[in-house]
């Protein structure tokens, strides 16, 4: 999709720090972390957001989740991680590409504010 930023970083003209690439997904490490480790996982297809996701995307919902976990422990993450998709203005989304948060390497509190 034009005009959206993790497109142009899925599509290699803006740059990232790549953790893992397949012909559907993409990880990278967010550009202003807030934990020790924190990296995004995209479908390389625009999608807005996790409301617009349907029953067809249940096998690249699986690879997501399997990728995540491989690439904690790569990390050498043992004590637990969050995956967090923010939703809309108030979700907290700011770029409307879907995108899976994941942080670890400190202990995370809860609720989020
Ligand atoms: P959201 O607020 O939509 O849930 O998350 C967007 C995330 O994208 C933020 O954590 C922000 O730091 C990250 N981000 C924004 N622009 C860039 C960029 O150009 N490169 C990378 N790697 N991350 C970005
Ligand atoms: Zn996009």
């Amino acid at each position: 999709m034009d005009d959206c930023l993790f497109c142009k970083i899925c599509a290699g003209e803006i740059p990232s720090t790549v953790l893992y690439e397949d012909d559907e997904i993409l990880a990278f490490r967010d550009i202003d972390p807030q934990a020790p480790l924190h990296f995004l996982v995209v479908p390389k297809n625009h999608v807005q957001s996790a409301a617009q996701l349907t029953m067809q995307d249940g096998a690249l919902l699986g690879k997501i989740f399997a990728t995540i976990a491989r690439l904690c422990e790569e990390q050498g993450i043992t004590n637990g991680y969050r995956v967090v998709t923010n939703v809309g203005q108030q979700g907290g989304q700011s770029v409307p590409h879907l995108h899976f948060h994941v942080l670890a390497g400190r202990q995370l509190a809860w609720p989020p504010g």
